[in-house]
């Protein structure tokens, strides 16, 4: 007898290697055990190119009627991709615009197995990053000066009034102008995921930012984030929490040194760049996690890598593959458990903890795709292919 979801989940289809993951995954690890109404929505390049991207907002509309959402990884077009797919133009990343379109928050969490040591040996513990994903270099304006001027910020109030202007440089040559900007509605709704994040995951808050130098803007971030901070003081206390702020760099010195187990909230660029440098720290991009969480309630998962494409041109020249999948089985676990809380469901949410404890105990007992086996003490004998591993899960599950 299948386990009944409740709810319909948003199934988000994507881009190569792990496009060819995602079928193996659903078909094999998710719909044999359970019943369940998966909203699909085919992220695909080729089906956004047809759609001409609004198969991206109606999947993000999805989730915020549905609350959860799975999403396999996707080909962000640049012009070589233009040119591969035949692509009407450059589509902006889909990430980029659901995590507008939800205002979120992704936190990533790597899987820790025991044979699969961190590169930094102090590391016994997950480090979760808290990436605010909204604003700043990511919805930027730049410009190319190629000649002498000024560039100057004016800011023009809506209800009439005084504009305010600062000038950013007098440039006597060519050169580069940005103008960023963030809302204190974003950065308080960020403040809160994180809190919320750690008291669940009873994890103390790092906050680094940089407001020795950028006293207004990143100065800004450490105000709200405290205030809500002093606000939650009371729920730290119960679950034996501290928050700290601290300058970034002193942040990525400290990190590097601890143990782990802290959530360590980002901004924007910061979280795209540390939970790269933390995922290959803890292993293999395939076995890091990522949820973008709403102000309002919607969840959204992933893997934190990318399609593989190297994998995939081979697999598509007929080459046996060993493309990780564990990070795609979480992103899937982590939805449909989510799924179960939400619905209060608890015989879906142990269904999910069962498959994640197999694939954990898959790995320890030294059944893994080549990226780990390189990495793994002790070694294993022979690495598995990308389908092998998916079949062992199965079999075990
Ligand atoms: P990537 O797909 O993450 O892969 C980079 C390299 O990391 C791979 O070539 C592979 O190394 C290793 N790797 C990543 N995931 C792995 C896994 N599950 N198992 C084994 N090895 C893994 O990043 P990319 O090559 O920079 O980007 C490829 C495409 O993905 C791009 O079109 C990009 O736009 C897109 N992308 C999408 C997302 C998303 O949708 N969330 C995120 C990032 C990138 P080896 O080649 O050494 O085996
Ligand atoms: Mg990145």
């Amino acid at each position: 007898m299948p386990i009944i979801v409740k709810n319909p989940i948003v199934e988000m289809d994507g881009d190569e290697m792990t496009r060819i993951i995602w079928q193996m995954i659903k078909e094999k690890l998710i719909l044999p055990h359970l019943q369940i109404d998966l909203k699909y929505f085919d992220l695909g390049i080729r089906h956004r190119d047809d759609t001409d991207d609004r198969v991206t907002i109606e999947a993000a509309e999805a989730i915020r009627r549905h609350h959860v959402g799975v999403k396999c990884a996707t080909i962000t077009p640049n012009a070589a991709r233009v040119k591969e797919y035949d692509l009407k133009k450059q589509w902006p990343s889909p990430n980029a615009t659901i995590r507008s379109m939800l205002d979120g928050t992704v936190f990533r969490k790597p899987i820790i197995v025991k044979n699969v040591p961190p590169a930094v040996r102090s590391w016994t513990r997950p480090i979760m990053i808290g990436r605010h994903a909204y604003g700043d270099l990511y919805t930027s304006r730049e410009l190319v000066v190629d000649v002498p001027g000024r560039a100057e910020l004016v800011f023009t109030p809506a209800g009439g009034g005084q504009p305010r202007t600062v000038v950013v440089h007098e440039f006597k040559g060519p050169g580069v102008v940005m103008g960023m900007h963030n809302t204190d509605a974003s950065i308080r709704s960020f403040a809160r995921a994180c809190i919320q994040y750690a008291l669940a995951e009873k994890a103390d808050i790092w906050f680094g930012a940089k407001d020795t130098i950028s006293k207004q803007y990143h100065g800004r971030f450490r105000d709200i984030f405290g205030e809500e901070a002093e606000a939650a003081k009371g729920g730290f206390a119960a679950a034996g929490i501290q928050y700290r702020y601290m300058l970034i760099d002193d942040a990525v010195a400290q990190v590097v040194k601890s143990p782990g187990g802290m959530l360590w909230a980002c901004m924007n660029y910061d979280g795209d760049v540390m939970s790269d440098m933390v995922a290959s720290g803890f292993g293999s991009l395939g076995l890091m996690t990522s949820v973008l969480v709403s102000p309002d309630g919607n969840y959204e998962y992933e893997a934190a890598h990318g399609t593989v494409t190297r994998h995939y041109y081979e697999h598509q020249k007929g080459n046996p593959t060993s493309t990780n999948s564990v990070a795609s089985i979480f992103a899937w676990t982590g939805a449909i458990a989510r799924r179960g809380e939400l619905d209060g469901t608890p015989d879906v949410t142990a269904f999910c903890r069962r498959l994640e404890q197999t694939v954990i105990r898959t790995v320890e007992d030294g059944v893994m795709t080549k990226d780990l086996a390189a990495i793994a003490d002790p070694r294993p004998g022979k690495h598995a292919t990308t389908g092998e591993f998916i079949d062992v899960v199965a079999q075990r599950l």
